[in-house]
């Protein structure tokens, strides 16, 4: 058994300040799962709880603050964010299940780790167990060549083919969020899309974080005034399941043509996966089917499918096509 100590601090100063091999923990919707796996073993679990970082806030210039302690069914539910942030409160509804919406956190949601199997099984990276860069670097992939119906098509490399698969984080994208941190050399921001890190050479590091960095908060950027968004998951069951396929669209049609387009992709990425290839294809173009399809085509234009998971490259279109009219009607 490994053993832990808990500390639960009362000021963001102490947060920063945890030992080496301290975890942060705050629903522990995730992080829980992964210590009685093996996969995360801290020596110090810091709760973060006491922060004051649970609040939702209007910002001056017309944007959203949300603390990194907000609770996904808080965030899904807020009004301001159903009203005007459509998107990100359909996609926090998608994920999970009304229990773990209630106790998993925006910072923690950021914050997921891969579903990838191979990954989650407690000997991989081991001696004797699964092959997992992730894991343990130079051990190489077990998915790679085995069962890897989930993984992604996008963003993959040599070393990693996990899918990124949080349903919050491609909204987020989508909305073009900036992402708060703190730290020991103090605070600085992280534009939404340079925060998850592609695999490459190096697939242990997931994130722009330095060590001792917390998320302190997110803003969301004054809504765009006439844009409608769309989240659109497609998965195995209708609950409590991850996505095959998903779509965030946030979009603005006048006069018949796409005049404002932002696109973000799930279950096919191992990165929350914005599509700027989507949105060049869609921009100033008819709001109609054909250039929706040419949008997916250019979306998935450089899929790499592995021998269980090519349905995703068509499911994948599809879907976007399919949210892209939904968002544009
Ligand atoms: Fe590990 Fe990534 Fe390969 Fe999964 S896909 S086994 S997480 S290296």
């Amino acid at each position: 058994m490994q053993t832990f100590d808990y500390v639960k601090p009362a000021s963001l100063d102490k947060a920063l300040n945890g030992a080496e091999g301290a975890r942060v923990i705050a629903g522990g919707t995730t992080l829980v799962d992964l210590m009685k796996l093996s996969v995360e073993r801290p020596t110090t679990l810091v709760d973060i709880n006491l922060l004051p970082l649970d609040k939702i806030e209007k910002l001056p210039n017309g944007g959203l603050r949300i603390g990194a302690l907000v609770r996904n069914s808080d965030l899904a539910w807020n009004a301001e964010v159903k009203e005007q942030y459509a998107v990100l409160s359909q996609a926090l509804l998608s994920g999970a299940s009304p229990q773990l919406r209630n106790m998993a956190t925006t910072g923690g949601n950021l914050l997921q780790r891969t579903r990838c199997m191979y990954f989650r099984e407690p000997s991989a990276g081991t001696p004797g167990g699964y092959g997992c860069n992730k894991r343990t670097p130079g051990t190489g992939c077990a998915a790679m060549d085995g069962y890897n119906r989930i993984h992604a098509v996008l963003g993959t490399s040599d070393r990693c083919i996990a899918t990124h698969p949080s349903d919050m984080c491609l909204a987020m994208a989508a909305l073009e969020a900036v992402i708060h941190v703190e730290g020991p050399k103090g605070k600085r921001t992280i534009a939404f899309g340079d925060f998850h890190k592609l695999p490459g050479d190096t697939p242990q590091i997931e994130n722009a974080l330095e060590p001792g960095e917390l998320v302190t908060h997110v803003d969301l950027p004054r809504p765009v005034d006439g844009a409608h968004s769309v989240y659109l998951k497609l998965r195995d069951r209708a609950s409590y399941e991850f996505a095959l396929a998903s779509a965030a669209v946030v979009a603005k049609v006048e006069g018949g043509h796409v005049r404002y387009v932002r696109v973000a992709m799930g279950g096919v990425g191992t990165k929350p996966w914005r599509s700027h290839e989507a949105e060049a294809a869609l921009l100033g173009k008819p709001a109609n089917a054909e250039h929706f399809r040419r949008a997916a085509d250019a979306a998935l234009a450089a899929a790499k499918p592995r021998k269980d998971n090519a349905f995703k490259v068509e499911l994948a279109k599809r879907c976007l096509v399919r949210t892209l009219k939904l968002a544009t009607a």
